[in-house]
């Protein structure tokens, strides 16, 4: 292992943070206890005193194949693995196309589109040397109680990588902001949207400083410049505070805090 300086403000989807010394784990190293893994911080929101934070190296981003599964190192990023399911003409991961992030990340969020999640194709995952049916993964929606570090996981192979479907998952991304973002701020409440409970409380596009709720869509918190980790931190609140008030439910954030 050996530690690598990342900047934030940089390397996040959401261009916050600041330049910190990040460990990174090579195979063969016991993986540490006391630091946070991050894989493409897509999700993140890293503050000015995050946690000791971990990386899995680029040797844990790889596909394998043997007796009809596919082995996926969960550095992977997203786009290699669609690049890949094309390539090789198997089915199941259309839903991967423009979810930013590595397959360890999805895996961990739960990740999905509509009614298309990682878990619902997962076979199994390799959490901390051992390998995990997902029947013994507790999950739901965006979230997955993995117990450990994801290394990677298995997929059945299915023939048949579908090309109007990802055609029809892409376009949906046609109505996304395109200034950086973490993706959706908040968890959809049952039978709600999030979105549109900021939009009601009269959120939508309401900024401070450099960060605001998008004017696209009012569940994306969008960085139009030098947003900070305070400016989000305030919307976050004065989000749940607007929602609770007026409807009496609590948003659950799906960005994670560091
Ligand atoms: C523009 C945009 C659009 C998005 N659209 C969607 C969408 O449609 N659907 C959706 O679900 N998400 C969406 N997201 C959120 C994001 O893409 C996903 O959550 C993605 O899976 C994050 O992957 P990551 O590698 O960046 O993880 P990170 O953001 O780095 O980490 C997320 C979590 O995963 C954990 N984690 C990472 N790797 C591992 C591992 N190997 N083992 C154990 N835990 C691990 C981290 O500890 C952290 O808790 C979007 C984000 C953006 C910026």
């Amino acid at each position: 292992m050996f530690f690598k300086i990342i900047d934030f403000s940089k390397y996040s989807s959401i261009r916050i943070g600041q330049p910190t010394e990040v460990l990174i784990i090579e195979p063969g190293d016991a993986i540490p206890t006391d630091h946070y893994l991050i894989g493409g911080a897509n999700n993140l929101l890293i503050s000015p005193t995050p946690p000791p934070l971990m990386m899995l190296s680029k040797e844990y981003a790889y596909f394998k194949e043997a007796d009809g599964f596919l082995e996926i190192g969960a550095a992977t990023p997203t786009g290699r693995i669609v690049s890949y399911a094309k390539k090789h003409d198997i089915a199941g991961f259309e839903f991967c196309a423009k979810l930013p992030g590595t397959l360890g990340g999805m895996l961990a969020m739960n990740a999905g589109v509509k009614s298309y999640e990682i878990f619902n194709i997962l076979h199994s995952i390799r959490i901390d040397g051992e390998w995990i049916p997902k029947e013994k993964i507790p999950h739901g929606y965006r979230f997955a109680h993995l117990g450990g570090i994801a290394t990677a996981a298995k997929f059945e192979i299915h023939r048949g990588y579908d090309r109007a479907l990802l055609q029809e998952l892409v376009s949906l991304r046609n109505n996304q902001p395109s200034d950086p973002s973490a993706g959706s701020a908040f968890k959809n409440p049952p039978n709600d949207h999030a979105g549109r409970l900021i939009e009601a409380v009269g959120l939508k596009g309401y900024r401070i400083g450099d960060m605001a709720w998008s004017d696209i869509h009012a569940n994306f918190l969008v960085n139009l410049g030098k947003g900070t980790y305070e400016d989000a931190e305030a919307l976050l609140k004065l989000a749940k505070d607007n929602v609770f008030e007026k409807f009496g439910i609590h948003l659950k954030e799906e960005i994670k805090r560091l």
